[in-house]
C-alpha cells in the first residue's frame, strides 16, 4: 500500500511515491513556475503526479491516495485553497477536485506546515510522541500543532501559526499586518532586515563588506566574534525563545521540534534557545520538553503530504 505525496511550493513542485513505512519509491521535482498563473501551474502538477504514477519503480505497488501539502490559507473540509501568497492567481482554487478527478485517486489537502508537522510526526524527529509542536524558521515561520496524534486545525483551519504570535509589542511590522510577531524578529529575513538596519544607523561590523548581508553571513560572522553579528543572532534567538517558551508553557508537548533554512546554525542556535527557554518556562517541567532539530531535511514536504494520506 503506498500513496502519492505532493508538495505543492512557490518554487518548486515535489512529489514522491511513498509506502506506508515512510520509504520514497519514486520521486520527481520540477519548478513551479508560480508566475505563468494558475492554468499551467495545476497543469504541472497533475503532469508530475502522472509521470511518478506510471514509473517502471512503482510497477505492481498499489497506490491508493494522494495527499497533498499547499502554502495557505486553505478550507481543508472543502480541498479550496485561498490566496497564498507564493502562489499568484490563486483566488480560491477547488484543488482536491482537480487533482482527484484528473488524476482518479481520494485526494486530502492539508496545509503545508501542517504536513511538515505531521511528517516530523510519523517518520522524523517527533516519531514515538503523541504531542508535538513543529516550528519552520526560514524565509517566514510557520508551524503545526499535532496534539493525540492529529493535527489541531482549530476554528477555520487557522491554528499553529506559531510564526504570527506578537513576541515583540512594538516591533516591526509583520507581513500578517501585526507587529512583532515572531517572524517579523526572528526569520531569515528579518535577521537580514536587522544587519541592514544597523550598519545604515553607522554601526561598524564585517557585515558591512557584504553586499546584501542574509542571516546565514550573520550567523557566520557572529561565529567569528564580530559584535554586531553577534548581536542581531542574540536578539533573533532570545525572541525565538520567547515564542518556544510560549508554545511550550500552553500546549505543554512532549516535544518541540525545529526545522527551516536558519536551523543551519545547529547547536549555535539550539544550545542559547534551549537556555531561553528554560529561563521562561515555569509550570511545565521544560526539562522533559526536548527541543529537537526536524529529522527530514529536504524530504518533509513529500513525506508530510504522504503522512497526510496515510493517516486519513
Ligand atoms: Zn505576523
Amino acid at each position: 500500500m503506498a500513496v502519492l505525496a505532493i508538495d505543492i511550493g512557490g518554487t518548486k513542485l515535489a512529489a514522491g511515491i511513498v509506502d506506508s513505512e515512510g520509504r520514497i519509491l519514486a520521486r520527481g521535482e520540477i519548478p513551479t513556475l508560480a508566475k505563468e498563473g494558475l492554468e499551467p501551474v495545476l497543469a504541472r502538477i497533475v503532469g508530475l503526479g502522472r509521470d511518478l504514477l506510471s514509473r517502471p519503480e512503482v510497477a505492481g505497488v498499489r497506490v491508493h491516495r494522494i495527499g497533498v501539502g499547499c502554502a495557505g490559507p486553505v478550507d481543508l473540509k472543502a480541498g479550496v485553497v485561498f490566496n497564498p501568497p507564493n502562489l499568484p492567481g490563486w483566488t480560491q482554487v477547488p484543488l482536491t477536485d482537480h487533482i482527484q478527478r484528473a488524476l482518479a485517486l481520494p485526494t486530502v489537502l492539508e496545509n503545508d506546515a501542517n504536513a511538515a508537522a505531521l511528517g516530523e510526526f510519523r517518520y522524523g524527529a517527533g516519531k514515538g510522541a503523541r504531542s508535538i509542536v513543529y516550528l519552520t524558521v526560514s524565509t517566514g515561520i510557520g508551524g503545526g500543532i499535532i496534539l493525540n496524534g492529529k493535527v489541531w486545525h482549530g476554528l477555520k483551519d487557522a491554528a499553529g501559526e506559531v510564526g504570527h504570535m506578537t513576541v515583540c509589542p512594538d516591533g516591526p511590522l509583520c507581513g500578517c499586518g501585526n507587529r512583532g510577531c515572531l517572524e517579523a524578529m526572528s526569520s531569515g529575513p528579518s535577521i537580514a532586515r536587522r544587519a541592514r538596519e544597523l550598519l545604515a544607523a553607522g554601526r561598524q561590523s564585517a557585515l558591512g563588506q557584504i553586499a546584501n548581508p542574509t542571516s546565514a553571513d550573520v550567523v557566520r560572522l557572529a561565529k567569528k566574534g564580530d559584535p554586531v553579528a553577534s548581536e542581531i543572532w542574540d536578539q533573533a534567538v532570545r525572541y525565538l525563545g520567547i515564542g518556544v517558551a510560549a508554545v511550550i508553557t500552553i500546549l505543554a508537548p512532549e516535544r518541540v521540534v525545529i526545522g527551516g533554512g536558519v536551523t543551519k546554525a545547529g547547536d549555535y542556535l539550539f544550545q542559547p534557545l534551549r537556555e531561553h527557554v528554560r529561563q521562561r518556562v515555569k509550570l511545565v517541567p521544560v526539562e522533559s520538553v526536548p527541543i529537537l532539530p526536524a529529522a527530514l531535511g529536504p524530504d518533509v514536504g513529500i513525506l508530510g503530504a504522504a503522512a497526510v494520506a496515510l493517516d486519513s
